[in-house]
């Protein structure tokens, strides 16, 4: 395979098994003898590495941000680094000569620095979090993104995991849930999403949302339904209204619940649990290619 091919599994919000698919899948690819590195961008919570008995890490990368310091005896309050933000991340009273950077807000855009004429602003490097790569084995790598206490946009710490984790044959990324900027910020980096659900109208109302910010990125998707069988029919209608193709079920089944939470693979273990992930992969890539020529 020469070019990367890039998969992102996503869903609405957590709890919905898109971490089940995302470590399954990668097994399975894995036995195909493709390269596959898997990326853990939910950095608020990284959990896909409790699933590989491993706790040695390879490589340990911390990431910064630079963000602006306000020298108060050089600065002449003239405002334009305030006008400049496009953030909300300066605190700025001319009248009572106060300026402070609120740093909950700033993006570390640099833009402030542009702005000041007076020399007033320097910048200092921000820990944001790490990058932890786990080689897992000749092929394969866990890279899990981690974003420091208190840090509150996990996008810059998820970017750099991808970016570390470049040169596979395939690079799985395991969203973070919801469908804000770190959701966003991931699938605009795949060639397809995998949107996982459940059939019921929670689980319909977050894959409208997850379908309706990946079109609008123009970023083709299929839907895995899990805990089939629960639920009712109106996932399944809304699939067929919408041609979205339905790419894989997972029943509801307690065997394979109780592997999950114990930490276990279900395709490492049943091997038509690994038939049905290579199958998925399959069906990724055909839909894939209708969607290109459609394109
Ligand atoms: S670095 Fe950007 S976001 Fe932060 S204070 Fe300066 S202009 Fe605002
Ligand atoms: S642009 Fe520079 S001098 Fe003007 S208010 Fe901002 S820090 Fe002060």
């Amino acid at each position: 395979m020469d070019k990367q091919f890039s998969i992102a599994v996503a869903s609405g919000k957590g709890g919905t098994g898109k971490t089940f698919v995302s470590v399954n899948l990668f097994y399975a690819l894995e036995q195909t003898g493709l390269r596959v590195h898997l990326v853990d961008c939910d950095a608020e919570a990284p959990n896909d590495k409790m699933f590989f008995k491993t706790d040695l890490v390879d490589n340990k990368k911390e990431i910064f941000q630079q963000v602006p310091v306000i020298n108060l005896q050089a600065c002449t309050f003239c405002g334009r680094c305030y006008e400049y933000c496009r953030y909300n991340a300066l605190f700025f009273v001319p009248e009572l000569q106060k300026i402070s950077v609120l740093y909950d807000f700033c993006h570390g855009c640099g833009a402030c620095l542009v702005a000041c004429n007076d020399g007033a602003i320097s910048e200092r490097d921000d820990l944001l979090g790490e990058v932890n790569t786990f080689v897992l084995s000749q092929n394969t790598a866990l890279f899990e993104s981690r974003i420091k206490v208190g840090v509150h946009s996990s996008v810059p710490v998820l970017k750099a995991a991808v970016q570390q984790a470049a040169g596979a044959d395939v690079l799985l990324m395991d969203a973070p849930p919801g469908t804000s900027c770190p959701f966003v910020q991931t699938v605009a980096r795949a060639d397809y999403t995998v949107l996982v659900t459940e059939p019921t109208p929670f689980g319909l109302s977050d894959l409208k949302q997850s379908v309706q910010t990946l079109s609008s990125i123009g970023i083709p998707c299929g839907v895995v339904v899990n805990k089939a069988g629960l639920g009712n029919r109106e996932v399944y209608r809304y699939l067929e209204e919408e041609h979205i193709p339905l790419l894989m079920e997972i029943p509801f089944d307690k065997e394979l619940a109780a592997m999950y939470s114990g930490g276990k693979i279900p395709a490492a273990e049943i091997p038509v649990w690994k038939d049905r992930f290579t199958d998925l992969y399959h069906q990724i890539k055909e839909q894939y290619g209708i969607s290109s020529r459609q394109r």
